[in-house]
């Protein structure tokens, strides 16, 4: 699909020699931009509908915002390390099954969004004092009281709001529902993991939209061999070209014309783009004729979020044996937490998981800095820890093929904006966790919006193109195998 002088071909029946021949030289042709896991089940989906799929992808690596790096010497996630909602109806589910891939549950069926498993956290002062596990589930029933509240006011207020305004409001009213002292420091923890779900702060995240996203059944299951395999599993055999960064897509009647960094072009008759909502934003990508204003104002209204990961490896284990260790303090800001891959994978890690202003702070810090930063507040709960051997750092906010961790609804914009990102715009066709109505913000989520827009090409073309013989997509997602859940 390289050079616009072979693209005139493409888009025309030649005629040829053998069936073969045909079939390779008349199957329409489509560029996916963007090699995360909405860009590579498109391509993946577009190959096996017998289309000629060329993956543009900027960075040296496949998987985009899932990043699995061996560099401890094992598999640790970077990006997304959670299946969320481990159940058949999770369309990841078949392939993660098919290949055998373990999953530890942090989480019960019940779990709502942002709670993993209360039962087995830990949670200390800074002063390092353990707070008592009653009083920590105490406060957590007290904070769903809270949210609640929250939904009465939303259905009172026509105007939106933030989560923290309403917080106030509930507060002015039932001030019996005020805490106090170490409880309204925990109530804090429990703000600063909702703002961990949304990767952003509670004076940004809409009342009005915080809990429409859906949520599969059955928990969420950390990825223990991490999520690489699958990545690489879907990415088998497709053409993937590395190091390309899209600077230009124009579309014409005819088909579209993609211009990498370089100066090279790409053509094919559509095209999938696939980069993350922060890449749109940040208009690194020219588009030409200019995209219509209800996709740009769509592009502009949505939120995207940081949440970063410092992966702490130490060469024993010397904390408590529960999934999470919190931090407690007086503003949700201060407080923090570390998942203990130990319980999950067995080898000594910590990760410290910063959201919101927090991971825009920590950010701007050295990689070493940030660790120290995160081996300090495990200082203040545990005073005895050892020296971290090793350390990784994320950059998702900073990171230019990023530019956010994931999407969230803004305070004052409508939900639907999810979907007009989505809608195709001529030949192009939209995909990524930001154009996720259902499941924005989730691996599952990002790889059914490259399904949806592959099947949206699909059927373009087949418009099109009527007599095409195109196969129907075969990626045996149909074949049921259990997931292999540890734990619960
Ligand atoms: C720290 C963190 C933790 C997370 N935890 C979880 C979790 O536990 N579970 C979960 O389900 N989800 C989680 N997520 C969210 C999940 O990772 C994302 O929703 C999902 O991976 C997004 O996939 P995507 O294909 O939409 O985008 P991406 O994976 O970002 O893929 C987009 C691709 O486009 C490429 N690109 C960018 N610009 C260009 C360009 N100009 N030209 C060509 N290519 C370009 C990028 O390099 C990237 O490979 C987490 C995310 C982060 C950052």
């Amino acid at each position: 699909m390289e050079s616009p002088d072979k693209s005139k071909r493409q888009l025309k029946r030649a005629s040829c020699s053998s069936n073969a021949e045909r079939r390779q030289a008349c199957s329409p042709s489509v560029i996916v931009i963007g090699g995360g896991f909405a860009g590579i089940a498109a391509a993946r989906a577009l190959y096996d509908a017998s289309f000629r799929v060329v993956l543009l992808e900027s960075r040296d690596r496949i998987g985009g915002r899932v990043c699995t790096d061996y560099s401890f010497g094992f598999p640790i996630d970077m990006g997304a390390s959670w299946l969320h909602g481990v159940c058949k109806e999770n369309p990841l589910a078949p392939i993660i099954g098919r290949l055998g891939l373990p999953l530890y549950r942090t989480s019960g069926d019940n779990s709502v969004l942002y709670d993993h498993d209360l039962e087995s956290y830990a949670l200390f002062d800074t002063n390092g004092n353990q707070v008592p596990q009653d009083l920590v589930t105490k406060v957590g029933q007290a904070f769903e009281n809270i949210l609640v509240e929250t939904n009465k006011v939303r259905q009172e207020h026509s105007e939106d709001m933030s989560i923290l305004r309403a917080f106030d409001i509930v507060f002015e009213r039932r001030p019996d529902l005020r805490l106090e002292g170490l409880s309204y420091k925990v109530l804090q923890w429990y703000l600063c993991r909702m703002e961990g779900w949304f990767a952003a702060d509670a004076d940004s995240i809409s009342l009005r939209s915080w809990d429409q996203e859906e949520l599969l059944p059955g928990g969420h299951g950390l990825m223990v061999r991490g999520y690489r395999p699958v990545i690489n599993t879907l990415a088998k055999g497709l053409d993937i070209r590395l190091n390309h960064r899209v600077t230009q897509i124009a579309r014409s009647y005819n088909g579209v014309k993609v211009t990498v960094e370089d100066g090279r072009t790409f053509v094919a008759d559509a095209a999938v783009i696939a980069v993350p909502l922060g890449v749109l934003k940040a208009k690194g990508i020219k588009f030409e004729p200019k995209l219509p204003d209800w996709k740009e104002d769509a592009i502009a209204d949505l939120g995207v979020g940081i949440e970063n990961k410092i992966a702490l490896h130490f060469d024993k284990v010397f904390w408590p044996n529960v999934e999470f260790l919190g931090v407690v303090a007086s503003t949700s800001y201060e407080c923090s937490y570390f998942l203990n891959l130990h319980k999950a994978t067995g080898h000594p890690v910590l990760v410290y998981m910063p959201a919101g202003q927090l991971a825009q702070d920590t950010e701007k810090m050295s990689d070493e800095a940030a660790a120290s930063f995160a081996f300090m507040q495990l200082k203040n709960i545990i005073p005895d820890a050892s020296e971290p051997i090793q350390y990784l750092v994320s950059h998702w906010g900073t990171d230019t093929n990023s530019l956010g961790s994931y999407t969230y609804d803004l305070v004052g914009k409508p939900h639907d904006l999810y979907e007009r990102l989505r809608i195709p715009v001529d030949n192009l066709f939209f995909a990524g966790e930001a154009t996720s109505v259902n499941y924005p913000g989730s691996v599952h989520g990002a790889y059914s919006t490259g399904l949806m827009a592959a099947e949206d090409c699909r059927m373009r073309v087949l418009e099109r193109y009527g007599e095409f013989d195109l196969l129907n997509p075969t990626m045996g997602e149909d074949v049921s195998v259990p997931l292999l859940i540890s734990r619960i």
